[in-house]
């Protein structure tokens, strides 16, 4: 990810431009997005610029109403720019979603009750014409589940899987049509602390041995460092770019116990950015557990 920045003047100052002209994965140039119903108009972003280079994991972080998803919505085609343009691998986002270049998982895993894991998985396949438009070398439904940590639970259907699990199968759902963007809105939200914790690490492991660009929403500041290289903070009335922060951690060094002291700096950053007190940045005390094992 690069970028520089205009001096315009003071409130240019916060909007980033690409310095790389080579294909990105997504080139986001002065986006402003308006939507107008008949009680009022809302600028859910206005004037957001940066770039995302292939093969980068960028955390989208922000406070609820600041436009996350609708920044997501707008790469995924789903929703229309006001103003400004944006580029997906090169090309318009219709032309990027029309040839499955996208995979999206919401916080929401959406599993389809009477199918199981496999078959959930499968679905995207089944509805886009079958596993011969895929790319040679793609894995199948049954290596994904394996690669999201669910060889075994092929045959178990979603009611009898944890949050944990069907937001598992529903990241194999969206890679299965080998996207080289995923975009994901706030996929662990719902989920409890430990579990949480758990799929950021194993998302990591995804995305370091895929290779897929990621384009990550959340309103964690914890969550947007461990897992992103960059961090764009976005503020809200209206949506725009507030700061990026770059993660320049190793990433092989962080691991669970690791996270809270190396990252400590950047999250501090960050949560002065959103104006929030982040009491998770306090100096690591150690703790013990009873089993004997050192909590973070
Ligand atoms: P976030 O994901 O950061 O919580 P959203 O992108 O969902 O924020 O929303 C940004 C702003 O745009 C909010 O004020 C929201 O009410 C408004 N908004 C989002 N979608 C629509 C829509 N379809 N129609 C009208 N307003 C919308
Ligand atoms: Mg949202």
């Amino acid at each position: 990810m690069r970028y520089g920045t205009t001096n315009r003047g003071r409130a240019a100052k916060a909007r980033l431009i690409p310095v790389l002209a080579d294909a990105s994965a997504i080139d986001c140039r002065d986006l402003t997005v308006r939507f107008i119903t008949e009680r009022r108009t809302v600028t859910a972003l206005e004037r957001v610029s940066f770039t995302l280079e292939s093969g980068g994991f960028l955390s989208l972080l922000g406070p609820s109403g600041c436009g996350k998803s609708t920044l997501l919505r707008v790469v995924a085609d789903l929703v229309p720019p006001s103003h400004g343009t944006i580029s997906v691998l090169g090309a318009r986002p219709e032309q990027a979603r029309r040839s499955r270049a996208l995979g999206f998982v919401f916080q929401d895993a959406a599993l389809l009750p009477w199918r199981t894991a496999l078959q959930n998985v499968e679905l995207p396949l089944e509805v886009g014409g079958g596993a011969a438009a895929l790319p040679k070398g793609a894995p199948t439904p049954r290596e994904l589940l394996k690669l999201v940590g669910l060889d075994g639970w092929e045959t178990s259907f979603p009611h009898e899987l944890s949050g944990g699990m069907r937001q598992r199968v529903s990241i194999a759902r969206a890679l299965v049509s080998a996207p080289r963007i995923l975009l994901m809105d706030e996929p662990f939200g719902a989920l409890d602390e430990i579990t949480r914790d758990r799929l950021n690490e194993e998302l990591r492991r995804i995305w370091q041995e895929t290779r897929t660009t990621i384009l990550f929403v959340t309103h964690s500041v914890y969550e947007s460092i461990f897992l992103g290289e960059n961090v764009l903070v976005l503020a809200a009335n209206p949506g725009r770019v507030k700061t990026v922060i770059s993660i320049d951690l190793p990433k092989r060094a962080i691991s669970r116990s690791a996270k809270p002291s190396r990252s400590c700096g950047s999250r501090a950053r960050c949560a002065r950015c959103l104006g929030v007190d982040d009491g998770r940045c306090r100096p690591p005390r150690q703790r013990t557990c009873r089993g004997g094992s050192a909590l973070p």
